[in-house]
């Protein structure tokens, strides 16, 4: 069976290790990026990494990376950077480990990887038309379009994070008003439950005190900011599922369901007939699997 090296580039680690082909993960292993505040430049760290990792990378098939930030999948390279991670921007990931390490390298941005796996092994499985939207922090995404995954004409499409719902809101650090992100992400939750009740709850412990009204109707807002902006994706790409990732998409009754419901009363119904909306299926590994999957659908 073929075997790839397969690279998980995030904020605060590097998960590396062998993936072979049918998408099972052969060994996983991780590394901090930020150890020193980034002084060392990431694609640095990987190369300490990989040159310890493996005396010969030509016995493998490919390296497989899933990187954080946008990335030029045409060229392999970093060409945007939230956040504060520094020495990274324009890094030329696969230049540099093709270069290196004598084998091909193909790179993708960490919410594409996410939706990629989840297309394959995961929840989409057989599924043509997929938007996968990872809850987090922020909000990324994933779309696939008649098996093929959306890339855009440099390889960062599927940003749902900024398309604006509220055309008065708040302002974002896109420099657009009422992106996505702001209402629809895990932080824009907590935020305002915490300034609501003047507590410091986590999404979890917003989930234990649902029962509270505030709570409850604070959730309640959320799911149909959520929801508002799923049905416009919906009505754009006409997709069979919708998959949900991160720590919220295990609260299946209190939010995968009525989010569910909320989508398909919004919806108009000829899209909302045979939609799916699901949780995630893939936990750890996603980005390694998902960047091994778009490295063969490349290559074929
Ligand atoms: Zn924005």
């Amino acid at each position: 069976m073929k075997q790839f090296i397969a690279l998980d580039i995030g904020g605060t680690a590097l998960k590396y290790g062998i993936v072979n082909e049918d998408g099972s993960i052969l060994e996983s292993l991780e590394h901090s990026v930020n150890f020193d505040n980034y002084e060392t430049p990431i694609i640095q760290t990987i190369i300490n990494v990989l040159d310890r990792y493996q005396s010969d990378y030509t016995k493998f098939s490919g390296i497989a990376v899933s990187a954080t930030g946008q990335i030029d999948s045409k060229l392999g390279k970093v060409i945007g950077v939230g956040g504060n991670i520094k020495n990274y921007l324009n890094t030329n990931i696969k230049e540099t480990l093709e270069n290196r390490y004598k084998i091909r390298c193909e790179v993708l941005n960490d919410a594409n990887a996410v939706a990629a796996a989840e297309k394959w092994i995961g929840a989409a499985k057989n599924c043509r038309n997929v938007i996968a939207i990872t809850i987090g922090t922020g909000v990324g995404g994933g779309i696939y379009v008649d098996n093929q995954l959306l890339l855009g004409q440099r390889g960062i499409a599927g940003e749902i994070g900024h398309f604006s719902i509220h055309s008065h809101g708040v302002k974002c650090s896109c420099g657009n008003v009422g992106c996505f992100e702001k209402y629809a992400s895990m932080r824009a939750l907590v935020e305002k439950v915490n300034t609501a009740l003047n507590v410091e709850y986590n999404g979890k412990i917003i989930f234990e005190n649902i029962h509270d009204v505030t709570v409850s109707k604070i959730v309640d807002e959320w799911i149909t900011d959520i929801a508002k902006g799923i049905v416009s994706l919906v009505h754009i790409f006409n997709p069979e599922m919708i998959v949900i990732g991160g720590g919220v998409s295990k609260q299946e009754k209190l939010f995968v369901e009525p989010l569910r419901k909320k989508i398909q009363n919004i919806a108009m119904p000829r899209f909302s007939e045979n939609l799916e909306i699901v949780g995630a299926k893939l936990e750890n590994g996603a980005g390694m699997v998902g960047a091994v999957y778009y490295f063969i659908s490349q290559a074929t």
